[in-house]
């Protein structure tokens, strides 16, 4: 096994997803998740938006993506 002989890219044709989950609270979090969104911009806003609803300020962010290994 070589594993040098390999590159890890983004692949660009791969859609990208991000997530966003409320984990604000002492010891239940609220657990309100945004859908799956197609960027980081969109996923800002609903956690913004939450906050402002909630003034809830702590999240988790998923983020997903598709990546490529090819010969160096
Ligand atoms: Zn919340």
């Amino acid at each position: 096994m070589r594993f040098i002989d390999y590159v890890t890219k983004q692949d660009p044709s791969g859609e990208t997803t991000w997530k966003a989950v409320c984990v604000s609270g002492d010891e239940v979090e609220c657990g309100a998740a945004s859908p799956v969104l197609g960027g980081d911009e969109a996923a800002n806003d609903w956690m913004a938006e939450h906050t402002a609803q909630t003034g809830h300020r702590r999240y988790k962010r998923i983020f997903e993506d598709y990546a490529l290994v090819e010969p160096k």
